[in-house]
């Protein structure tokens, strides 16, 4: 019988100055507003400033916090907490890419549950305040899942903190991206392509999530020789943000799969940007799937005619250095099996033997 459950709570405001024409929708969610960014970047390519222009037509108070590293740790959510637990904040707006919408997410527990950041990870089934997002990469589709990421020193590891916190707006506009330099929109753009391939070779795939994730490969296809061309214009923007959007709403369904877990050991002990980690990964995991009848889609919907050619892009593509020596190797293959939800989400048995080929057969520059 046909069988799943579809949720997407957020609500999608597309186009090019869709905060400004739609700016009296912040009029819901309250008096004070908390604006959550990085460091640097919303600063230059105007979405901060657009948001401040937003909150101050709808006379909405706001402070901000723009202390966001890549990779947020939990110490940076509570910093921003203690930063503004008097200040009466009613939502949050976050500005930026993955990092600062993920951290945004676990602010959002903090100030409505008034814990600590050990105690939100302890505990089961948070809510937050509301929180809207304006994502500023085209990659990690954050505005449209309940995850998130976060640096925990103290476990040496990055991993989700188990909350479901979907953002209550996503404002989706690729002018803020224009100026983002090729190696991270290409970084980005892979992960959100890894996104579509997790959630569409996915044990939890189900009807809906294969129909966004094979109009999403379709149009990410439809970029991919663009990226090549190092053509990086509005149109292709917009695409690209749409697909990792659409890639969002994918993995809220399905989660991800061996690669993302596969991953974040690159990130976290090599520094490899995320979407990186997990793209050089795939030339391995692609060619362990005994059923090829999906995988065989997927190429055909980006128009890719092998894992080959495939990794050919990739490599052409993506910018790095990473090496691994057997014992790294060894003890990341140990950290995969013991990671059952992602070996869950994979539909096939797969073997150490196996899971220590993946990283052997990683794309190397
Ligand atoms: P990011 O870490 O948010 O940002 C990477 C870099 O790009 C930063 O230096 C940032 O600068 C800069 N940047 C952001 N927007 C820019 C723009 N428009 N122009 C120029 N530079 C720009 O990168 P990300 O890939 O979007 O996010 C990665 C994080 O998201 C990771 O922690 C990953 O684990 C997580 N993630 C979450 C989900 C989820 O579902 N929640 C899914 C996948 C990945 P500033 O710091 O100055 O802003
Ligand atoms: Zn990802």
């Amino acid at each position: 019988m046909l069988e799943f459950t579809y949720t997407m709570p957020t609500k999608i405001i597309a186009g090019r100055n869709c905060l400004e024409k739609n700016r009296e929708v912040l009029r819901n969610y309250g008096k004070t507003c908390l604006i959550v960014t990085g460091f640097r970047s919303s600063k230059l390519n105007g979405s901060l400033e657009d948001v401040i222009d937003a909150l101050e037509n709808e006379n909405i108070k706001y402070n901000i916090f723009d202390k966001v590293e890549e990779n947020p740790s939990l110490e940076t959510v509570e910093a921003a907490y203690l930063e503004n637990k008097d200040k009466n904040i009613d939502f949050i707006f976050a500005v930026g890419g993955g990092s600062a919408i993920d951290a945004a997410k676990a602010m959002a527990i903090l100030f409505r549950h008034h814990i600590t950041g050990e105690e939100m990870l302890s505990l089961k089934n948070l809510k937050g305040i509301p929180l809207l997002a304006l994502p500023t990469t085209a990659g990690t589709g954050s505005e449209t899942t309940p995850y998130s990421i976060l640096t925990l020193h103290d476990e040496k590891q990055k991993r989700n903190i188990g909350q479901k916190i979907f953002p209550e707006i996503a404002f989706l506009d690729a002018r803020y991206t224009l100026n983002m330099p090729y190696s991270i929109t290409t970084s980005t753009a892979v992960d959100a392509f890894t996104h579509l391939a997790e959630g569409y070779l996915n044990t939890k795939a189900n009807l809906l999530s294969d129909t966004l994730a094979e109009k999403g490969l379709q149009v990410f296809g439809e970029c991919l020789k663009s990226l090549v061309k190092k053509d990086c214009s509005l149109e292709v923007r917009e695409k690209l943000l749409l697909a990792s959007t659409m890639a969002g709403m994918v993995i809220s369904q399905t989660g991800t799969s061996l690669p993302h877990g596969m991953g974040y050991p690159l990130t976290y002990e090599k520094g490899v940007p995320h979407g990186t980690a997990n793209g050089i990964l795939y030339p391995g995991y692609l060619s362990i799937f005994k059923d090829r009848t999906k995988l065989n889609r997927l190429l055909e919907l980006i128009d890719v005619s092998s894992i080959d050619e495939l990794s050919k892009i990739f490599h052409q593509i993506l910018e790095f250095e990473v090496i691994l020596t057997d014992k790294e190797i060894k003890t990341y293959v140990d950290g995969i099996l013991s990671n059952e939800k992602k070996l869950k989400n994979h539909p096939e048995k797969v073997t150490r033997e196996e899971l220590t080929m993946i990283y052997k057969t990683m794309i190397t520059k």
